[in-house]
């Protein structure tokens, strides 16, 4: 048995506790929560901070790990894709050891389970050693060609066979984003993804130009497409937003997590949500900021009660995979979102997003969530530039 004390715990589930105590077997696993005084002080470990459950980042792209560093900022999302595409090809061993660095920045910074992209087998290896949990979203696109959906179809199942998840870890197949993904394409992902129990991941409202493409067949989408030699003959304007589309290939069933929302409205969050209660908005601030150099407007999710996560996006996007860097960010720019909350998207949303909040999220007897001890709350419970976490368990 271990008992773990700090300043204060914050279990997420529960509210704050001032000087409690932790107790976990040897294995990590939590058994109570008590008040301090009813410990011998001697029994205790005692941490100078705030105890918080292990980070969830629910957006990662571990595969282009070894593309640290090669994108420049501020280029928009477009100019950006099309770089990934272009650039991302490197010698196996590269981006072997990429991914291995990556997983392990992970596990300092505090994250316990990530919901990662995979388009190729590339992290599987290292994502079967089990170190963190994993929701392996395999995904597809055929770039708006019918004609190309079976062959995306097929590619997208052999990698998906190639999953082999440790316990506690799974995969499904998802769409890449509305603008890449036909209407034929998105109704064979539907029939694979059986309803109800599994989360299905999606790129939504990114970037302006994808609203404008979906209403009109108009703007940045086009020369974006015909410089891979695509003139769109096969996709036609739906006259509503991209979402809408979107939602033609999931179920509201099954957990499913829109990433990136930059230019979701506070209407669109209601009726996705009035279509499902299934539904998360996943947060990639850095990557907004690095890409697009913008962020969504968190208010608009607060007063529909979204259920928001954070994910990190890839190195590709990503100055480092930090969850606490991400809540940083937004506590910088948007710092009306309380740290209680953030602290709520950083653990528990995150984790009922991936269907993982059996073992993780919060600090509550039974769960295995690890354990981080924050350090640089400010007064008034701000989040301050120089927090950091350390493990504990
Ligand atoms: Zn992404």
């Amino acid at each position: 048995m271990r008992k773990f004390s700090a300043d204060y715990i914050y279990p997420v589930s529960s509210p704050p506790l001032e000087q409690g105590v932790v107790i976990t077997d040897d294995d990590g696993i939590i058994l109570a929560i008590e008040a301090r005084e009813r410990h011998d002080p001697a029994s205790l470990q005692i941490y100078p901070g705030t105890l918080i459950p292990g980070f969830v980042n629910t957006h990662c792209h571990l595969e282009l790990s070894h593309m640290k560093g090669m994108m420049d900022t501020g280029i928009g999302l477009l100019e950006f894709i099309k770089g990934v595409v272009t650039r991302r090809q490197a010698l196996p061993e590269t981006i072997e050891a990429a991914i291995l660095q990556a997983e392990q920045d992970m596990v300092e910074s505090g994250i316990v389970a990530v919901g990662d992209i995979s388009n190729v087998a590339d992290s599987f290896p290292v994502k079967s050693e089990g170190r963190l949990r994993y929701y392996t979203f395999v995904e597809v696109l055929d770039f708006l060609r019918h004609s190309g959906s079976e062959k995306a179809m097929n590619n997208a199942l052999d990698v998906f066979h190639q999953v082999h998840p440790a316990p506690g870890s799974t995969a499904s197949i998802v769409p890449h984003a509305p603008y890449t993904v036909s209407a034929t394409l998105l109704d064979k992902i539907k029939s694979f993804n059986k309803p109800g129990g599994i989360t299905v991941s999606v790129h939504n409202q990114e970037t302006a130009a994808e609203n404008e493409f979906f209403q009109s067949k108009t703007g940045d989408f086009l020369p974006f497409y015909a410089g891979f030699g695509n003139n769109l003959e096969e996709f036609e304007a739906t006259g509503r937003n991209s979402i809408f589309y979107e939602m033609n290939g999931l179920h509201p069933q099954n957990r499913n997590l829109f990433v990136h929302n930059t230019f979701t409205t506070g209407e669109e969050i209601r009726a996705v949500q009035a279509w499902s209660p299934n539904v998360y908005w996943a947060t990639c601030p850095n990557a907004n900021l690095f890409i697009e150099n913008r962020l969504p407007d968190y208010r608009i999710f607060l007063e529909n009660n979204a259920r928001v996560t954070l994910g990190t996006d890839s190195l590709a996007s990503n100055w480092q995979l930090s969850i606490l860097e991400e809540m940083k960010t937004i506590a910088r720019y948007q710092s009306y979102v309380s740290f209680e909350m953030l602290l709520q998207w950083a653990t528990l949303n995150g984790a009922q997003a991936l269907g993982f909040d059996d073992t993780l999220g919060s600090l509550e007897p039974g769960k295995k969530p690890g354990i981080l001890c924050l350090e640089g709350l400010e007064p008034g419970e701000r989040l301050g530039m120089g927090a950091r976490v350390r493990r504990v368990v």
